[in-house]
């Protein structure tokens, strides 16, 4: 089981696989006010940056579920770098329907929603493992300006213009939900360039290591076309959040 190749090549390199930066990751931890023990479940939690540096300056317990085996070994290997090995626990394995054995503070799904359908699935998957009074964290994209044809939409990668909404209408559609908004840090183009740009680097140390590869045709298509794309379409267009719920 694992994720398609080219994810695993050129998010190799990625300690986060999201447009948030480690300033912002630690600006979430902050803000979510985690008292040291409290209990994160991380969905699709990918190198396991968000869980380990939480636990090294929260004190936090967590659990991550990663489809990749390359990101979830690298996230143990991070776990003993902080030194925070026997307080987070890195599952690999599909997320699908996963609810923890014990309740916890914080569930979160940082950028993977697609693991139960989307934004609604995913919130109720993740309500399945909260207890009363505990954090939903969410982090999804949104349209920074809405695509005026559908062709944008689809150089952004999404399907379709209503793959995404407007903030304001993300986070009324969280209230639609049942759910209060009680926090959010946003992603901003440096942090997408932070996320994308990263790619190409390893992509062309990936080509220049595995010139033989017959994978590489696929590798280094991407890495011709992906600068203009994102600059055209993704970094113009696309936003991104971290939203902090709970259930009215
Ligand atoms: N939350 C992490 C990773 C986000 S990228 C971060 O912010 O860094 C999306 C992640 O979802 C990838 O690590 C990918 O391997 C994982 N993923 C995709 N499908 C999955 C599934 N069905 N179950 C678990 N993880 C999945």
């Amino acid at each position: 089981m694992d994720i398609p190749r080219i994810f695993n090549i050129t998010e190799s390199a990625h300690r986060i696989h999201n447009p948030i930066t480690p300033e912002k990751l630690a600006t979430l931890g902050a803000a979510l006010r985690l008292e040291p023990g409290a209990r994160v479940l991380d969905l699709g939690s990918g190198s396991g940056e968000m869980l380990c540096t939480w636990a090294r300056d929260h004190g936090i317990i967590g659990t991550g579920i990663d489809m990749s085996r390359l990101f979830t070994e690298q996230a143990k290997l991070r776990s003993e770098e902080l030194g925070v090995a026997d307080q987070v626990k890195f599952i690999h394995g599909d997320a699908t329907g996963y609810v923890s054995d014990e309740e916890v503070d914080v569930a979160g799904c940082v950028g993977a929603t697609w693991i139960a359908g989307g934004v609604a699935g995913t919130i109720e998957l993740l309500a399945r493992s909260l207890r009363a009074g505990g954090i939903i964290l969410i982090g999804e994209p949104f349209w920074r300006k809405l695509p005026p044809a559908e062709d944008i939409a689809k150089g952004c990668l999404a399907n379709s213009i209503s793959d995404f909404r407007l903030l304001p209408e993300l986070l009324a559609s969280f209230g639609h939900l049942g759910y209060d908004v009680v926090e959010m840090v946003l992603a901003d183009q440096d942090g997408w360039d932070r996320y994308e740009a990263a790619k190409w680097l390893t992509m062309r140390r990936w080509l220049d290591a595995n010139p033989g590869e017959e994978f590489a045709k696929d590798v280094r298509a991407q890495l011709t076309s992906e600068p203009v794309r994102y600059a055209t379409f993704t970094r113009e267009y696309l936003g991104w959040g971290v939203f902090a719920l709970m259930p009215r």
